[in-house]
């Protein structure tokens, strides 16, 4: 067999349907954001797409709190968790996100990625005959955890109560079961009806475990996160969390009961057998969950500047989806080709970067530009922000007109 032929063609294929991943290599300007340099071209360019959703990245309460932990404890972790890793930034985090959730313990992992899939296949494989009820747009490192659970899987309509209602009625009673679903979904930036989902938890018995990523950080009283909001957080079993977007560095995390932590702690291979966060990415994330905790100032301007952008934009007749009712604001452009071209020209000739999203990340035919906007965004990105996608849109005939007439 010609292998490089072989992987050469799966490449090819991307290529041929548009939506092969070209990165751009940006330098962020601390102390500038959302600025960054585009080593592509040369440039310096307003990022519009950055999951750093308050900026918190280069807020002088972490730049301080990083500097100092570097020059007290060093670089690196120095192990796994068990092996000398377990550095005292850490714990104090662990502490503080228990506290943020009101759960007796917390745990950390390397990324949010590794929380879920670690956690789901551990508590799923912990749990004999376990029927694991998962929303049809859960991110891939649920699905992920879900797989590798080797339990059952049963795939739930997207925020579909009544579906989900449904496949708990039709399943054996006495079977364990987890209701595995996300709080913001960051594709279409619309949310799960949590109490709903927690009701049916109780009706049939089910664990829920719930993905908080886009939310932490963002929303509810101290960023608990959208459950915390609602008034539901205490009916959760489990919070899974990331510190790489709201808190604007890196690591994931869960939040749940002392068992089940120590089970998650003492069972899974991608919490026990990788080395820990170091000092200095503890002691940053805490910096920023204690700041984010204290100030609600972010979160006020972040909704403040989201709201505005979508009424710009809608008033521009770009075609933003009518499913967002949170901070995300996503554009459909609808063709994977399109979408590439549009992100393209943005960059090339406006200075903005926003990258395109396509199949598989979203389904088919529904293509978009995702935009993000952040509390730093001015009035005047917001400007160019306008003009330059009613420009691009423009030339592609995606301009809704009779939305301009009504606006
Ligand atoms: C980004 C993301 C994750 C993964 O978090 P990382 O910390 O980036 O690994 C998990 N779930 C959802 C819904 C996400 O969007």
């Amino acid at each position: 067999m010609d292998y490089e032929a072989h992987f050469k063609g799966t490449i090819d294929k991307l290529k041929a349907e548009g939506r092969y991943r070209y990165f751009t290599e940006l330098e962020r300007k601390a102390g500038q954001f959302p600025l960054a340099k585009d080593y592509t071209h040369g440039k310096d360019v307003v990022i519009w797409c950055s999951n750093d959703y308050l900026g918190m990245g280069q807020h002088p309460a972490l730049i301080r709190a990083m500097e100092e932990a570097i020059h007290t404890m060093g670089a690196g972790a120095g192990g796994t968790r068990n092996i000398s890793g377990t550095n005292h930034p850490l714990v104090m985090l662990e502490k503080e996100l228990a506290s943020l959730h009101k759960k007796p313990a917390a745990l950390t992992f390397m990324s949010g990625f590794i929380a879920n899939e670690a956690t789901l296949k551990t508590i799923g494989r912990m749990l004999p005959g376990c029927i694991i009820y998962s929303d049809e747009c859960n991110h891939s490192s649920m699905i992920q955890g879900i797989r590798n659970s080797r339990q059952t899987k049963l795939v739930f309509r997207h925020n579909d109560a009544e579906h989900l209602e449904k496949l708990l009625k039709a399943s054996d009673p006495y079977a364990p079961k987890i209701i595995a679903f996300e709080s913001v979904y960051s594709m279409d930036g619309d949310v799960s009806p949590i109490g709903k989902f927690c009701d049916l938890a109780e009706k049939y018995n089910a664990l829920t475990y719930l993905d908080e990523v886009h939310a932490v950080g963002l929303y509810g009283p101290e960023g608990a996160g959208k459950a915390a909001e609602l008034g539901q957080m205490e009916r959760i079993d489990i919070i899974q969390g990331t510190f790489a977007k709201a808190y604007g560095v890196m690591g994931g995390y869960i939040a749940s009961s002392d068992a089940i932590v120590d089970t998650v702690r003492s069972y899974a291979p991608g919490f026990i057998f990788t080395t820990a966060l170091p000092p200095v990415i503890g002691a940053g994330v805490l910096a920023s969950v204690r700041h984010l905790r204290a100030s609600d100032a972010e979160r006020t301007k972040h909704q403040e500047r989201a709201a505005t952008v979508k009424k710009r934009l809608r008033a521009a007749g770009i075609p933003v989806m009518e499913e967002s009712t949170t901070h995300i604001v996503p554009v459909l452009v609808g063709d994977a080709v399109r979408c590439k071209q549009a992100s393209d020209e943005l960059l090339e000739e406006f200075g903005i970067y926003i990258q395109p999203i396509n199949y598989p990340t979203v389904p088919r035919g529904t293509e978009r530009l995702r935009i993000t906007p952040t509390p730093l965004h001015t009035d005047a990105m917001i400007d160019d922000l306008v003009d330059a996608l009613s420009e691009v849109l423009g030339s592609m005939n995606l301009i809704r007109p009779h939305a301009v007439a009504a606006a």
